[in-house]
């Protein structure tokens, strides 16, 4: 950095541009409503030739791009899961962009390792998991589960494919639930498997993982001749947040010596709290965790924190050393680009560790339960109202319900009104909430999550909904 006069001027001045969007970001419709091409349209085709002004593209971002940008740190983002950020998360990404390491290994920035290592035995006591677990931050659980199913591979095969390839081995079979996240099927299929192994057990009423089915499928397919693998367990599914029965499922996975991965992605972070804990009884038997404090733990994307029981498997499933990264110190420290796939890696502890002493465990736990009892007095508002229905348990902060005004008779119609609701109530920019469809039910989904999240906004996201519903419907509601 040269310039340094030239810096601060800028510097000053995106603050103050950041400081004001946070003041205003409740007035932007909270969806994007850009049509597809527009932005790309709006941008000159071909890069300037000669150096630009840094004010004039703070101009393009306010008059062009900001029409195209989804407000995910809106309070009004009830969608999807969050990828929620904070104060201190913020404020320790741009130090870690300031100094713009890369934290492959320890000598190559020596406190960024030793810092990982730390804040992951915070968050691994943090969640109550057990102490032999070792953790690392991966850039996404998608990341944490493939590296977990090659683990898995190469440990099985005392790791013959990494040296071979797949000769005769397997069919490798790896179970997983019908409502797991749709990044254990691109594992399966990154991973060699072939996504025809990959065996989605039927799930109960409650949409959590039907541990008797899962053994008959495991059965069956021994009897075939197949090789079973692995079972992913989901705490916190994407549609409902439904919790896998881990503990039965442990016992599933010792008797077949098979490998156990925990896909906690969203609601590992209610781990945090006491009363949630119920959740990883039985997770001594899992090899591999995950959970991403980049979605309910305020640490803005990327943070997603994995622990393995096995470092070793991990570490000669991925290390290579070629010479020039050989370091004196490769046997004394954590490595931990021998960890994941990239070997460049940003220096991500920072921001976690700026979350979790700016919060501390009570600042956490208190949000956390803030939301979940937001969630609580919404159900209770749903669940009060003619027209309106529950669709599944509501775990902690998740709602899954649907319109359904009673004298319509078929589901498909039902299906269609909710989605034309869903519609309608996205275009007034006052909140974004998403769907799922549950047991062929087109499904109202309002995650109550993000940071800033108060009353006032759940409030105005049902009178949104009724009053949108009403709309459509024709009739008072
Ligand atoms: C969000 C989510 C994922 C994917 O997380 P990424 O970090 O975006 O890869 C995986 N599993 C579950 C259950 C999720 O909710």
């Amino acid at each position: 950095m040269k310039d340094i006069s030239e810096f601060k001027r800028h510097a000053h001045e995106m603050v103050e541009w950041i400081a004001s969007y946070f003041e205003e970001i409740e007035n932007y419709p909270v969806k994007s409503k850009v049509k597809p091409g527009e932005i790309y349209q709006a941008l000159p085709d071909q890069m300037p030739e000669k150096g630009e002004n840094l004010s004039r593209m703070m101009e393009d971002f306010d008059n062009i791009l900001m029409k195209g940008i989804t407000h995910w740190q809106s309070p009004k983002f009830f969608a999807y899961f969050p990828a929620n950020s904070s104060l201190p998360s913020l404020l320790a990404e741009m130090m870690t962009a300031a100094i713009g390491a890369q934290c492959m290994k320890w000598e190559t920035s020596p406190a960024a390792a030793e810092l990982e290592e730390k804040v992951m035995d915070w968050l691994k006591d943090a969640v109550g998991l057990p102490g032999y677990f070792q953790g690392t931050i991966q850039d996404s659980a998608s990341t944490s589960t493939l590296v977990s199913m090659l683990t898995a591979r190469e440990k099985y095969t005392n790791f013959l494919i990494n040296e071979q390839g797949f000769k005769n081995q397997g069919p490798f079979r790896i179970y997983c639930s019908e409502e797991t996240h749709s990044s254990i099927e691109k594992g399966v299929k990154i991973a060699g498997f072939g996504k025809e192994n990959l065996v989605k057990v039927e799930v109960d009423d409650h949409y959590r993982l039907h541990t008797g089915k899962l053994e008959e499928a495991i059965e069956r397919d021994k009897q075939k001749g197949m090789v079973p693998l692995c079972i992913i367990a989901t705490l916190g599914t994407t549609g409902s947040t439904a919790i896998d029965p881990l503990s039965e499922i442990a016992q599933i996975k010792e008797k077949y010596g098979l490998w156990l991965h925990v896909d906690a992605a969203y609601a590992g972070s209610a781990l945090i709290l006491p009363e949630y804990q119920w959740m990883i009884k039985g997770v001594e038997e899992a090899d591999t965790f995950v959970f991403n404090p980049h979605k309910w733990l305020f640490t803005n994307f990327d943070c997603s924190a994995y622990f393995v029981k096995d470092k070793q498997a991990l570490v000669n499933t991925f290390q290579l050393v070629p010479e020039y990264l050989k370091t004196r110190s490769d046997e004394q420290a954590n490595n931990y680009s021998d960890w994941t796939i990239p070997l460049g890696r940003r220096f991500r502890a920072l921001k976690l560790w700026f979350v979790l002493r700016y919060y501390g465990m009570e600042g956490l736990q208190e949000k956390l339960r803030q939301h979940i009892a937001m969630a609580g007095e919404m159900k209770q508002w749903i669940e009060e109202h003619d027209d309106f229905e529950m669709l599944a348990p509501a775990t902690m902060n998740v709602l899954c319900f649907r319109f359904n005004p009673g004298n319509i008779d078929s589901e498909e119609k039902l299906n269609e009104l909710n989605e034309q609701l869903l519609h309608e109530i996205n275009q007034t920019g006052e909140i974004y909430m998403t769907h799922t469809k549950l047991s062929g039910q087109y499904t109202l989904r309002l995650v109550i999550a993000q940071t800033d999240v108060e009353k006032e906004h759940v409030e105005k996201a049902w009178e949104v909904i009724l009053s949108k519903a009403e709309e459509i419907f024709g009739q008072e509601i």
